[in-house]
């Protein structure tokens, strides 16, 4: 890293990416405009805290794969493998912790789901999670954000930021779903990150 990542705005979008799709791609470039980001790092999740009774999750080489092969070509996105190497139960404060550490003097950018912000009063050290980052949440479809969700989030006068984007009903279990009934994925994904699906022979038996 440059010295000079220190004084941007880091935006971090955590996930399964089991497969990431255009719904995560589409989400991510709108944080980056809405807010200013230089930089939007994607974040695949070892084994997601809400996801622990999911034993069907894609290795981390083949979701890693499929992300390197959707991002490439934005110069503002990237990836950090970082929760895949520590393996175990990915909690968002021990990346957020981890961002801190490697940008000292950033500023940090959460990006959630309206979904997962509806959960986030269970999340691990929440509280600390709000004081190190700015939350962004972003609405999804079949999911209302209602005001008392966006008070409960609203730490020492700081609301979180609404970022505007259109909705996509679109999700990785649709995607997989569709591989395994032997429709088509075309467009809801990117072409090469359907092309590693079929050529890895991924989602056919769930
Ligand atoms: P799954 O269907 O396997 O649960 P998912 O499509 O919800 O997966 P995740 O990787 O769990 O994808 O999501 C990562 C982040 O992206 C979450 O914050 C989630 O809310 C958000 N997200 C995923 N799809 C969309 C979408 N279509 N619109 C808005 N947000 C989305």
């Amino acid at each position: 890293m440059s010295a000079s990542d220190d004084k941007r705005h880091i935006g971090i979008v955590g996930g399964t990416f089991d497969p990431v799709h255009l719904g995560h791609l589409m989400i991510a470039e709108q944080f980056a405009d809405c807010v200013g980001l230089d930089r939007v790092i994607l974040v695949p999740a070892s084994r997601s805290p809400f996801k622990v009774d999911s034993p069907n999750v894609s290795s981390p080489s083949h979701r890693l794969a499929m992300l390197q092969r959707a991002i490439g070509g934005n110069p503002r996105f990237s990836l950090d493998e970082w929760e895949l190497r520590r393996g175990g139960t990915s909690y968002t404060i021990d990346t957020v912790e981890h961002f801190r550490r490697q940008f000292p003097d950033a500023e940090l950018f959460l990006l959630i789901g309206a979904d997962q912000a509806r959960q986030f009063h269970e999340w691990r050290d929440r509280r600390r999670i709000l004081t190190m980052t700015q939350l962004c949440i972003v609405r999804r479809h079949g999911t209302r954000l209602d005001v008392r969700v966006q008070q409960e989030l609203t730490l020492g006068g700081r609301p979180p930021i609404l970022v505007d984007c259109p909705l996509l009903e679109l999700s990785s279990t649709e995607i997989r779903r569709r591989v395994a009934a032997g429709r088509s994925i075309r467009y809801l994904t990117p072409d090469a990150v359907a092309d590693y699906i079929y050529e890895h022979s991924l989602y056919r038996d769930r």
